[in-house]
């Protein structure tokens, strides 16, 4: 496997508004330090146990994100050091962020995780949740968080119509909470979905920032 290469190949499909998060969970810190070496500063990581120690070992100017579903009682493990949250799935976790932020000084990034995927064990919020929660401001008490946008992940399918269209659904949405509850909010930007199968559909579709983890580093033993 080399990483370079991939990584490479990879960016040359990415247009200039794309950013590329490289999920290496599973992965050594050789691999990542070989993806370091290629330029690739931002890492995405899905268990804190497993985050905690690459991030005390590997360079301080990586740009370190969570992607997977995190418990609100480990946060305070990588309240800290973590740059961006894309996985905040509930209120709870949400609000437990914003209480470690706030104990480290810090505002942590956040993407809102949305349920757009046919499994049911899927995490994330229904559109439904999100716009009750922005309509009665309840965001607006947690100042040590900044909402930077939406993150999604489709259905394991082959079927690339069923994938566009929830992809595309999930745009249309971020547009419309954009322009009703986030005006002139340049922060809130970022739409983050697109995986190893399916980025470049997803690119198509608006995506903002890609989540690629097999392509780079090749197979890995688990999920
Ligand atoms: C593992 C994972 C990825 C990367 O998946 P690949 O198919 O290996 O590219 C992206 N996003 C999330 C949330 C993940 O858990």
């Amino acid at each position: 496997m080399n990483v370079a290469e991939n990584l490479r190949q990879i960016k040359e499909t990415l247009p200039e508004n794309v950013r590329l998060t490289a999920v290496s969970k599973f992965h050594p810190e050789s691999v990542l330090l070989e993806a370091y070496a290629a330029g690739q500063r931002i890492f995405g990581e899905n268990h804190v146990q497993e985050l905690v120690p690459k991030y005390e070992h590997l360079p301080k100017d990586i740009e370190w994100h969570f992607t997977g579903h995190l418990q609100a009682n480990k946060v305070k493990h990588i309240a800290p050091f973590i740059h961006t949250i894309q996985s905040a799935d509930s209120l709870r976790l949400l609000e437990e962020i914003n209480r470690q932020a706030q104990n480290h000084n810090r505002k942590i990034n956040v993407l809102l995780q949305i349920h757009i995927a046919q499994e049911t064990h899927k995490f994330g919020f229904l559109y439904e949740e999100v716009e009750k929660l922005l309509e009665e401001k309840t965001f607006d008490a947690l100042k040590n968080i900044q909402i930077g946008g939406l993150m999604g992940l489709a259905t394991f399918t082959d079927d690339e119509q069923q994938i566009r269209r929830e992809f595309n659904g999930l745009n249309a949405f971020f547009t419309k909470i954009k322009n009703n509850y986030f005006a002139g909010a340049h922060f809130f930007n970022e739409l983050s979905i697109g995986m190893s199968d399916d980025y470049l559909i997803a690119i198509e579709e608006g995506s903002t920032i890609v989540r690629i983890g097999g392509r780079i580093f090749g197979q890995r033993n688990r999920n």
